[in-house]
């Protein structure tokens, strides 16, 4: 292994409000609980968030992992990856899910920036069914431009949550909302704001390049298998590292897990297959340094208080 500092761009902090709010939208009539749901899954049912951040941090060590992301990766879970940062300030990053048709989606994420600290507003529009070029999402995004060193993450391309399939819960997406020349719009009309596109758009490549190209501001990550590359025949996950090298350059390409349950805990397939990648694509030194730890440490520098 490298001695080069790894963050991990993209990890879901699954917190017992996560479980809890899935468990509610299973049993309407409040009969489950985050515990049924886990039991089910044979997943950890999770303690408190600060008991939660113990976990994800002992995690982080065990792989010589320097920060992380943590998702909130429900609507209105802010408080407890803001618990897990005000717990280990130094090791992680706050994200949060917001759906931006709720009526209080502005003033729910400027909270979450200016009081808790957090530093990336997550936007799933096929899951939440709004367009990126309707008015409540600019009302968001400038909150993220209100405050400097804050990014918006927008979830591109196919969109599937596993943890709502095994559950058999619904989802009712529309996949034609998650279009990265939406994110280029957007990306364009608030320069000062980074955007990241993850998983290199999830099946829409072509598009993310031609976004990012237009548009210095908006960044990828890797996370996940990126199965996604099926829907291209032969399709390999190093032409897609090498298109997205060419186009972006290495200052905006940032290495994510996708990691999310316990007790399998942080995805190290996934980063020894890219590190892999890279290895074979002559990229080492200074450039795999960047992508595995530094533009999320440029990004995200610890020392900005948004
Ligand atoms: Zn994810």
């Amino acid at each position: 292994m490298s001695a080069t500092a790894i963050n991990d761009a993209h990890c879901h902090f699954f917190s017992a409000r996560f479980f809890a709010a899935l468990a509610a939208q299973r049993a309407p009539s409040g009969s489950g609980t985050a515990a049924d749901v886990c039991d089910e899954l044979q997943w950890e049912l999770p303690d408190t968030p600060e008991a939660l951040a113990d976990r994800w941090l002992a995690e982080l060590d065990a792989h010589q992992v320097n920060r992380a992301a943590l998702i909130a990766s429900v609507p209105g879970d802010e408080d407890s990856v803001a618990a897990a940062i005000a717990r280990h300030p130094a090791r992680f990053v706050g994200f949060f899910m917001l759906d931006p048709s709720a009526p209080d989606a502005p003033a729910r994420a400027t909270r979450a920036v200016a009081q808790l600290g957090l530093r990336g507003i997550c936007l799933f529009p096929a899951m939440h069914q709004v367009p990126l070029d309707d008015e409540r999402v600019g009302k968001v995004v400038e909150v993220a431009a209100a405050h400097p060193g804050v990014a918006v993450f927008v979830h591109c391309g196919v969109l599937t949550v596993g943890v709502r399939r095994r559950l058999g819960l619904p989802s009712r997406f529309d996949l034609r909302l998650g279009d990265p020349r939406a994110v280029a719009r957007l990306a364009l009309a608030f320069p000062q704001v980074p955007f990241i596109i993850p998983h290199f758009g999830a099946g829409t490549l072509q598009d993310v390049l031609m976004a990012a190209d237009v548009c210095p501001n908006i960044h990828v990550d890797t996370s996940s298998s990126n199965s996604w590359t099926r829907y291209t025949p032969g399709l390999t996950l190093q032409a897609v590292f090498a298109s997205a090298l060419a186009v972006l350059g290495p200052m905006r390409v940032l290495f994510g897990t996708d990691s999310s349950f316990f007790p399998r805990g942080w995805q190290r397939g996934v980063y020894e297959e890219q590190r892999r990648i890279l290895d074979a694509l002559g990229t080492g030194g200074a450039d795999a340094a960047l992508i595995f730890g530094g533009n999320f440490d440029a990004l995200f520098s610890p020392s900005v208080k948004p």
